[in-house]
């Protein structure tokens, strides 16, 4: 059976769902990390798990901002309501509030992309504050990188400790990937290992 680390959920209905998990079952995936991009798909995150988890496929949340929505204000607010629900199990959704014994499976996605309007010293401190915080949760992050492996890598060493995790649809060189391996870091795969380019990366 195959985990699949990194597939996103949150914009689709039941019946899409429905269709997934069943495409899912045919391709023999047991395991589902659903990244969070933003405050609002992080909590529906929870709730896709809360309705559809179970024991043949294991549909694992993650909570967190991606770089393309950094933001200080708002990340402190992701952090007080998961913070609240791992200590109470109950969230707002809406004008609701929703119970659920889900477990947090990680933080993430989480990390930097220069093709991305908010500032680059932005998105590195939303990031080392996410990096911190799983720590403090004692959890894996799920990482996501484009164009800036330099900034990634610098802001990596120079922390004292970071959390494990996976850097996501790894295509990059193998000695980049090696320093991602060092760091204690897995890789996810992405659709480049199935073209003609994944020799340049090690992948073959
Ligand atoms: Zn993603």
């Amino acid at each position: 059976m195959y985990i699949d680390t990194h597939i996103h959920l949150s914009t689709l209905n039941h019946t899409d769902l429905k269709s997934v998990f069943k495409d899912c079952m045919v391709h023999k995936l047991d395991t589902l990390f659903i990244p969070g991009t933003s405050l609002e798909d992080s909590i529906v995150n929870i709730k896709i798990a809360h309705d559809y988890n179970q024991n043949i496929l294991r549909i694992l949340p993650f909570v967190g901002l991606h770089p393309f929505n950094a933001n200080m204000q708002i990340l402190e607010k992701l952090i007080i309501a998961i913070d609240n629900y791992l200590l109470s199990k109950s969230i707002v959704i809406g004008n609701e509030i929703f119970s659920s014994d889900i477990n947090i499976m990680g933080i993430g996605e989480i990390g930097l992309d220069k093709r991305c309007e908010i500032p680059l010293n932005v998105q590195i401190d939303v990031l080392n504050t996410q990096l911190d915080w799983a720590l403090r949760l004692k959890k894996p992050v799920l990482i996501h990188c484009v164009g800036a492996h330099n900034e990634l890598i610098r802001l990596l060493k120079s922390r004292k400790i970071n959390p494990k995790g996976i850097i996501h649809a790894a295509s990059f060189y193998k000695e980049t990937a090696k320093i991602y391996y060092d760091l204690g870091f897995k890789l996810g795969l992405g659709g480049i290992c199935l073209n003609h380019q994944s020799k340049k990366f090690g992948l073959q």
